[in-house]
């Protein structure tokens, strides 16, 4: 079968030939329908080969959608012909963490060396990929796999950080989400289906803001070294009680904390490898920063649900395996206009 891999340190991912996987005992094999682009594919390929943490080939793809091919034994609770989306933060499924559906913050994966599809284990860049428990799937019925594919961690992730904040957007309060690719267009339209809050959507190009406004942001500025003082001029000085930063440099970092409000949540989901300095007087007084890793098994049932509501309006570009390459290359670019999605099968 086809497959995306990145092969070699450094380079850009290859379209190779590999033999399809067949699922072993309680593995259920998917035919790959659709496959999300993300950013982080892109600080995978960049970082350096002394700290891979897994061997290379790999597949990419660590947003995956198929229908249910073949079942490995004793799989139950799906059945042939099933459409499906993945799961992708897989834990060791067994520990209380796990237990509660936080398989994202499972202790244990790590040491397991248990990894996510595409992030370690071979991913939904190909035509068939292998999934190892019947618990990642989640159920899409007659949902379009090319807007549902996107929700397993463009949606998910945001999902998770703004039900974090939720206990600081009370009417009257402001939101801002930094960085409106990908994930930040639908953190803006969760903000907006969840919160009464006012949405303030950052970015570097007119056409990312247009794109933030189509989808529900209230005001869409330039993120620039004035970005924060016109949030505060916006909020009449008080600053946002929330701040998503889906870029995570150390500008944006430091723009977060200049616009953030007393007792704010600033969260850092962008891999940019930037950082914040906190100290007492140095930051508002009570305000938190913290660093969220994609959602928990519950909140992908939810970001589903509230897909299938209609509220989320996902946007999209799709590319065929074969250009799968482009993809990459136009998404660092700044050029993809919400999320790219690969289609394996054609
Ligand atoms: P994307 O490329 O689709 O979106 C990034 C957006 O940020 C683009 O619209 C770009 O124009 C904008 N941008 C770049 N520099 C900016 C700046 N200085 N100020 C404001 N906007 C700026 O990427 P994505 O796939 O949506 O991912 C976003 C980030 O989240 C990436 O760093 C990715 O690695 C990370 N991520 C983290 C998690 C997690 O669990 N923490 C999960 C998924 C993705
Ligand atoms: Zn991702
Ligand atoms: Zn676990």
């Amino acid at each position: 079968m086809k497959a995306l891999q990145y092969r070699t340190v450094g380079s850009a991912p290859e379209v190779v030939d590999i033999p399809a996987p067949e699922p072993g005992p309680g593995q259920i094999l998917l035919r790959v329908t659709a496959a999300g682009v993300c950013h982080s594919d892109i600080a995978l390929m960049s970082i350096p080969a002394e700290r891979l943490p897994f061997p290379l080939p790999l597949t990419l793809g660590h947003e995956g959608a198929g229908t249910v091919a073949a079942l490995g034994d004793g799989v139950s609770g799906v059945a042939v012909g099933d459409a499906v989306v993945v799961y992708g933060p897989w834990g060791c499924g067994a520990c209380p963490v796990c237990a509660s559906g936080r398989e994202n913050y499972c202790p244990h994966a790590a040491r397991l060396g248990i990894r996510p599809p595409g992030l370690g284990s071979p991913g939904a860049m190909a035509e068939y990929m292998l999934v190892d428990d019947v618990r990642h799937l989640v159920p899409i019925g007659d949902l379009d796999p090319v807007s549902a594919v996107p929700l397993t961690d463009a949606g998910l992730t945001p999902y998770h950080a703004v039900r974090r904040a939720l206990p600081k957007l009370v009417p009257g309060s402001t939101a801002v989400v930094i960085g409106t690719g990908g994930l930040g267009h639908l953190a803006i339209q969760l903000l907006r289906a969840l919160t009464p809050a006012r949405v303030v959507a950052l970015d570097v190009s007119e056409d990312k803001l247009e794109l933030a406004r189509g989808v529900g942001a209230h005001e869409a500025i330039l993120s620039d070294a004035d970005a924060a003082a016109s949030v505060r001029e916006l909020t009449g000085g008080l600053g946002a009680q929330a701040v998503f930063d889906f870029v995570g440099v150390d500008a944006t970092g430091a723009s977060a904390v200049a616009m953030a409000a007393l007792d704010a949540d600033v969260q850092l989901v962008g891999l940019g490898g930037g950082a914040v300095r906190v100290g007492f007087a140095q930051v508002p007084y009570g305000m938190s920063v913290t660093a969220p890793y994609w959602g928990s098994r519950t909140e992908l049932a939810d970001v589903t649900a509230l897909a299938r509501s209609g509220v989320l309006s996902v946007h999209t570009e799709t590319y065929s395996l074969d250009d799968a390459p482009l993809a990459y290359e136009r998404l660092h670019a700044g050029k993809v206009s919400g999320r790219a999605v690969i289609l394996p099968n054609g």
